[in-house]
């Protein structure tokens, strides 16, 4: 999946993985992939995390179009504390390959969501039961 620069795709992503520890029982976000729309739409069920991400043909229009509308690209569930340390190894891993400022040359428009990252590994290691390593050296 390639996202265009013009969407803040990986805060999108860590934003709406943190939305899930409130009384949110629900995200939403999209990439824009000109032309076409990818739309994730996070749902808290029982204990897990549905992950649905649609593609619509044409972004000019499908903002305002129904989930329903759309084609599912990626459907899966995961525990919660799972898919929240899979955010956020991803997040390191992409600071780690190009660090701030790396990262904004190539995404030009937005910087490192780190405040995001941070508040969502905040989150993941107070509410979630997590025995994986958490690196609290990275930003
Ligand atoms: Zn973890």
């Amino acid at each position: 999946m390639i996202a265009s620069y013009c969407t803040d795709a990986l805060a999108d992503l860590v934003a709406g993985t943190g939305e899930l520890y409130g009384q949110q029982r629900s995200a939403r976000f999209f990439f824009d992939a000109e032309p076409q729309e990818i739309r994730w739409v996070l749902r808290t069920v029982d204990d897990a995390i549905d992950v649905t991400v649609y593609t619509f043909s044409d972004i000019a229009v499908s903002p305002d179009l129904p989930d329903s509308d759309g084609a599912v690209m990626w459907q899966s569930a995961h525990p919660r504390p799972t898919f929240a340390h899979a955010v956020l190894t991803a997040a390191h891993s992409v600071l780690k390959e190009h660090d701030e400022a790396g990262y904004l040359a190539r995404w030009a428009m937005h910087p490192y969501p780190v405040a995001l990252v941070q508040d969502l590994r905040r989150l993941h290691i107070r509410d979630d039961v997590c025995d994986l390593p958490h690196d609290l050296s990275c930003p």
